[in-house]
């Protein structure tokens, strides 16, 4: 049996029939396409390729320079390298992306695409036919894209580095800020003359002294101290040597305390001092101790003043007030007995 005939066949009736199919065929599926003779150096191109590009059909001449001269200039060693390569044989594949000078002046971007279809013995191809593609929506998107990203990348490091310096400045400003609290606690608890503990800090320190006795079952003593005839000071050497009296005599008991005793400045010339762990005995022996250095040491030059001092110790229960009551009134005890003294009141005669 004959075979059966295909449904649809060309049929052509003589070879320009046959090219006009095939170019026909070209056109519908590519924009331009291109054959190059190595030999003759001769390029021939579609009618379509011209049309992609904007120009008259066969406005220039059939060679590569037409080729050349309309490739971007930021494309074309990229081209030209890859053109060398394939028609050297070093590479069987063309495939490239480029922007050709359209007839406006602008780009657009093109694949072109080729197979050399004849190569001598040493593989130097001797023609080659190729094809150009339009690309350049799907180029423009993409590329846009790509810049996007990488605005979107640049943007996002912007911000982590903005970010950075932002907490580096909280950070700083933050320890400004502790510094000044540290500063401004500092001045709140300190007496501006002398520059120990103010009367305010002192009686935050009671407190806390006296629930740690408490606690542990300690004992805690305090004193208060009076110069003696200070008015006469200031009468008779000027307020401001009254002064320097009242700094110098600050520094000197800070230096002859514990670490672990408070002094403080009370007010005018009095002070007070709270010894932890130190019973009554103990703190009246200090107490005297400070009395008879304090009476022995030039505050000012050539001047030497003696305290009175109040001393009595905490008993469990005792206010604020009562304490201070008992040494107010050992102090008074002091000045009256003639000064430059120690007197006590233990709980029980503060008490009764
Ligand atoms: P007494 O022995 O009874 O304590 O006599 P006194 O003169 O020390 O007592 P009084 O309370 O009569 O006087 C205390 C004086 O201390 C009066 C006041 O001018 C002075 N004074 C208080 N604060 C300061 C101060 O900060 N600087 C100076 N220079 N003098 C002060
Ligand atoms: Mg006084
Ligand atoms: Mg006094």
């Amino acid at each position: 049996m004959k075979a059966t005939m295909p449904a649809i066949t060309y049929q052509h009736l003589s070879l320009e029939d046959a090219d006009w199919t095939l170019n026909s065929i070209l056109d519908l599926i590519v924009e331009g396409t291109w054959d190059w003779n190595g030999q003759t150096g001769e390029v021939l191109r579609s009618p379509g390729w011209f049309r992609m590009l904007g120009y008259a059909v066969g406005e220039f001449g059939n060679n590569v320079f037409t080729w050349e001269n309309v490739i971007h200039p930021d494309d074309y060693a990229r081209v030209m390298r890859n053109f060398e390569l394939f028609s050297r044989g070093t590479t069987n594949d063309y495939c490239i992306d480029y922007r050709c000078k359209k007839a406006d002046g602008s780009y657009l971007w093109i694949t072109d695409r080729a197979l050399a279809v004849g190569r001598d013995d040493d593989g130097q191809a001797t023609r080659i036919i190729g094809a150009h593609l339009d690309i350049h929506a799907r180029k423009v998107a993409q590329l846009e894209l790509i810049e996007q990203n990488r605005l979107l990348q640049a943007g996002n490091l912007t911000l982590e580095k903005r970010l950075r310096k932002k907490a580096e400045e909280l950070e700083r400003r933050n320890r400004e800020l502790q510094e000044k609290v540290a500063q401004i606690e500092h001045i709140s608890n300190t007496d501006a003359l002398t520059r120990i503990a103010n009367r305010k800090k002192f009686e935050e320190e009671l407190i806390k002294e006296k629930s740690r006795a408490d606690r542990y079952k300690h004992p805690l003593s305090m004193a208060i101290f009076d110069i003696d005839h200070f008015k006469q000071i200031n009468d008779t050497y000027g307020h401001k040597t009254g002064d320097g009296v009242l700094e110098h005599l600050s520094a000197f008991v800070n230096q002859h305390i514990r670490d672990i005793d408070l002094f403080a400045r009370w007010g005018g010339e009095e002070f007070v001092l709270i010894f932890p762990d130190i019973s009554l005995e103990g703190a009246v022996g200090a107490a005297n101790k400070l009395r008879q250095l304090i009476s022995e040491q030039e505050m000012m030059p050539g001047l030497t003043v003696t305290c009175s001092f109040g001393v009595t110790e905490y008993h469990p229960g005792d206010s604020i007030d009562q304490l201070f009551a008992r040494i107010d009134n050992a102090l008074y005890m002091a000045k009256n007995a003639g000064r430059n003294r120690v007197e006590l009141l233990t709980p029980e005669q503060g008490h009764a």
